[in-house]
């Protein structure tokens, strides 16, 4: 860790949130945002994802894989869908890496991230 700090604690783009170890946009155009603290353990992504599993020891989700392509992305996008979380919101966000924009469950209808930092 060195400066944990440097967006001022702000991370307002999509972009800035998980890219190390990240494999090439082309590879992999789609990647997960996860508010991992907003999660219930409703489990409904679990049922409509193969890349969601609900973890034993802590109760709530957890994603396989943050990076993700075009064969992954309808489930990833029904599992954001379907969470409950954040009252319907939704805690599983969908961000294609080209554009930096969110694509579920967008809330906003803007594709703008919707995840509370
Ligand atoms: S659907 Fe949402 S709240 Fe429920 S377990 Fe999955 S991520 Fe957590």
């Amino acid at each position: 860790m060195t400066d944990g700090d440097e967006n001022g604690g702000e991370i307002q783009r999509a972009s800035d949130v998980g890219s190390a170890d990240a494999p090439s946009i082309e590879e992999k155009p789609y990647k997960i945002i996860f508010e991992a603290n907003k999660c219930f353990g409703a489990g409904k992504c679990a049922e409509v994802s193969d890349n969601w599993e609900m973890s034993l020891a802590s109760g709530i989700a957890k994603p396989n894989t943050y990076f993700i392509d075009e064969a992954d992305l309808d489930h990833n996008v029904r599992a954001a869908e379907v969470c409950p979380a954040k009252k319907d919101e939704g805690c599983i966000h969908v961000i294609d890496r080209r554009t930096d924009e969110e694509i579920a469950p967008d809330p906003h209808g803007d594709g703008t991230l919707s995840v509370d930092w």
